[in-house]
């Protein structure tokens, strides 16, 4: 369905809309099948190489694209339209190389040869951070993964889960306890033999993401892996904002956009027996479509402006926590009410594996297990309304 989406201000935004909604064309006809098997669409990610998706948000002086937040966020919604799987996964890729390049935490040395890395050969990045007994990292438990030092670097060993896009990374960084101390460090690994894959990813949603256990088993990496070391409770030296975490309200908020579109379209087009024209013509099938434009322009428009207010004060950026976890907040919880108001206006056959709508309504599902959690984003709320200096 075409549309004109006032969130395209300029001829840059409207080249990376056009780049990310032709990705999504063929991610929409391949999602139901990587669904179905939970198998990992490798080829997507291949077409997002070649099409230099992957460098967009690397700095333009180590030849990328630089992508703003904003642009980062009109990408990564309509990559969601097509698969939400492959969204998520190469959100946290483009969304690290983004906070990478703001932050510049990591040694200039080693950002700049990754950067290479991803250009010249497409080579991605996440952070695997989660394990079984810390659960989310956000809550700052200690990792069981441990880290000792030795000579000339460090040896790690432990399992982190939920590992997104753990079958296509070669690089990826974790978090582990520093033996002995309390301290948390945050090290770059490179794949090796000593880096298993379980392959525990079996879950309703967000099949095809490759969350699976990674296992590293005495891995060793050397000083110059590790890029930051944190005491619990005392401020890091980088203190990098949460801009980043964007692509994960932009990724649910897609597939709802996407869920969207679909009722839209059958609403015009179904004309059951009983009626003189199509359902779009009824009563409540009007109000349901005026509710989930209500939700879908309230979240796009709250998630766009703050994504531009970052871009645009870069000062105000560590200030703006309590917008971006509002921003997530509303566009996960109205995702899940908008594929719902969706498949109660397409009925009984939006419950067909053969419709792409109960596929979104189980990805939407996951958006409440993505950091920042419900309860964390309306406890920062209300502890500003008690006790913020207005
Ligand atoms: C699709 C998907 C992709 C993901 N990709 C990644 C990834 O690439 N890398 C990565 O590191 N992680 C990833 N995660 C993991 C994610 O960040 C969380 O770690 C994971 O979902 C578990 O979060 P949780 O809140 O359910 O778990 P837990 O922290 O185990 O919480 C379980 C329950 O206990 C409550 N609880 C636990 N601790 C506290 C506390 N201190 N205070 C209050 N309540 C508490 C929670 O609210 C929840 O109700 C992914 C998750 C999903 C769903």
């Amino acid at each position: 369905m075409k549309y004109k989406d006032y969130f395209i201000r300029n001829e840059r935004e409207q080249k990376f809309a056009e780049m990310a909604d032709q990705l999504a064309v063929n991610f929409a006809k391949r999602a139901h099948i990587h669904d179905e098997e939970g198998s990992f669409p490798f080829e997507n990610f291949e077409d997002m190489k070649e099409a230099g998706y992957l460098k967009t948000t690397v700095p333009k002086e180590y030849s990328g694209d630089g992508a703003s937040l904003y642009e980062m966020v009109l990408m990564q919604e309509r990559i969601a339209k097509g698969d939400g799987s492959t969204a998520l996964g190469v959100g946290w890729h483009v969304g690290m190389m983004l906070s990478l390049r703001e932050s510049r935490e990591w040694p200039e040395e080693l950002f700049k040869d990754f950067c290479k890395k991803v250009v010249e050969d497409g080579e991605m990045i996440n952070s695997f951070a989660s394990e079984r007994a810390t659960g989310s990292p956000a809550r700052g438990g200690r990792p069981q993964t441990t880290a000792e030092k030795t000579e000339d670097g460090w040896v790690i060993s432990g399992r982190k889960t939920f590992s997104t896009l753990s079958p296509i990374l070669n690089y990826f960084t974790v978090s582990a306890g520093i033996k002995d101390e309390n301290k948390i460090g945050r090290f770059l690994v490179q794949k090796s033999e000593n880096v298993k894959i379980e392959e525990t990813w079996n879950t309703m949603s967000m099949r095809a993401t490759g969350s699976h256990d990674v296992i590293l088993d005495n891995v060793f990496v050397p000083d110059s892996a590790l890029i930051e070391v944190e005491v619990p409770g005392e401020k890091t030296h980088h203190q990098s904002d949460s801009g980043w975490m964007l692509h994960i309200p932009a990724c649910y908020i897609g597939i709802a956009h996407a869920a969207r579109d679909f009722a839209v379209n059958f609403a015009l087009n179904y004309r059951p027996n009983s009626l003189p024209g199509p359902i779009a013509e009824v009563d409540h099938i009007q109000q349901k479509i005026g509710k989930i434009e209500a939700e879908l322009k309230t979240a796009r428009m709250f998630l766009y402006s703050v994504a531009d207010r970052w871009d645009k004060n870069p000062e105000e950026r560590l200030g703006l926590k309590s917008e971006l976890g509002l921003a997530k907040y509303v566009a996960t919880n109205s995702a899940l009410s908008i594929v719902d108001q969706a498949m109660r206006i397409v009925g009984g056959g939006s419950l067909s594996r053969k419709l792409p709508l109960e596929r979104m309504y189980r990805d939407v599902r996951a958006g409440l297990h993505n950091p920042p959690m419900d309860d964390v984003v309306l406890k920062g709320l209300a502890t500003a309304a008690f006790w913020a200096k207005n």
